[in-house]
């Protein structure tokens, strides 16, 4: 089959030019520039079947990052597994949010719920003098991570333990972050199945009410945030007034609420109430 052929297949039968390309790209090594210039280049058979086999895997659902194994964020690459969620753009809202809500690199950071590690591990990427701990109750989800710190080379700053939430953790943070499972149970069946198929139960599920993880993560927030620290979740549609509720009547001030691409509320950013509360008092 010829290159142009090929191109043409893959982008009707999937519906999308970027995944099509994407795939030429990954499995033959094929650029756009080579499908314009080279449209009657012949490829090998294997690499024909080899991406046959790739398209009906995509076609049955299973998105191209989970078939590669895995996923880049906020510009690296990143190793999933089966315990782990498959980052998603939106997240790194709160890595954005995070290197502009911290005036000064935090010198210690709690990431709940870490699955990849991605969070954890960007920002330790970008603030080479932080150390963190990413916690996640998936152990496959903690060899994961650990591979991907050593493949980021902030193995020696990331510490990754198995923990059902605070019940192994110790200690005080000034920068806390998680993006924990918030999808209410009766909303999974209607996820893509992309989504619903693929990305680990446990982390996406947030309970009857989607707010399970967030409760156990407000109960132990005050004594584990440093005064003047930070806190950033991400939150699920519809859920920025409750977890704005939940932080308030936890002590705690809303700093903001991020947006995501799409314009939904995707990230709140707290911090511990009694410094605004000193601050009000003097103005
Ligand atoms: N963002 C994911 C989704 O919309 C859910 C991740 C989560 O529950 N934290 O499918």
């Amino acid at each position: 089959m010829k290159l142009s052929a090929l191109y043409k297949d893959l982008k009707d039968t999937l519906g999308s030019a970027l995944e099509a390309r994407m795939i030429l790209d990954d499995y033959a090594g094929v650029r756009w520039d080579d499908i314009l210039t080279e449209p009657e280049r012949e490829l090998p058979q294997s690499t024909l079947d080899q991406i046959e086999e790739i398209k009906n895997r995509r076609l049955s659902g299973e998105p191209l990052s989970r078939i590669a194994g895995e996923r880049e964020f906020y510009g690296r690459i990143f190793a999933l597994g089966t315990d782990t969620l498959d980052p998603r753009p939106d997240t790194e809202i709160l890595i954005e949010a995070a290197l502009k809500a911290c005036t000064s690199p935090p010198k210690s950071i709690l990431d709940l719920g870490t699955g990849t590690g991605c969070i954890l591990i960007t920002l330790l990427s970008e603030w080479q003098e932080s150390q963190g701990i990413g916690v996640d109750l998936a152990q496959g989800a903690i060899d994961v991570a650990q591979k991907n710190a050593e493949r980021h080379g902030v193995k020696d700053r990331a510490t990754f333990i198995q923990s059902n939430w605070w019940e192994s953790v110790g200690g005080t943070f000034d920068l806390i972050v998680s993006n924990p499972p918030y999808i209410p149970n009766q909303d999974i069946a209607n996820l893509e199945i992309e989504v619903k198929n693929h990305d680990p139960i446990l982390a996406l599920d947030g309970g009857n009410d989607g707010y399970d993880a967030y409760k156990i993560i407000f109960s132990q927030l005050k004594k584990r945030l440093n005064q003047g620290g930070t806190a950033l979740f991400e939150i699920g549609i519809g859920q920025c007034g409750y977890i704005s509720r939940l932080a308030e009547e936890s002590g705690f001030h809303v700093n903001a609420i991020h947006p995501d691409l799409a314009g939904i509320p995707r990230v709140v950013e707290i911090s511990c109430g009694d410094k605004q509360k000193k601050i009000d008092g003097v103005a």
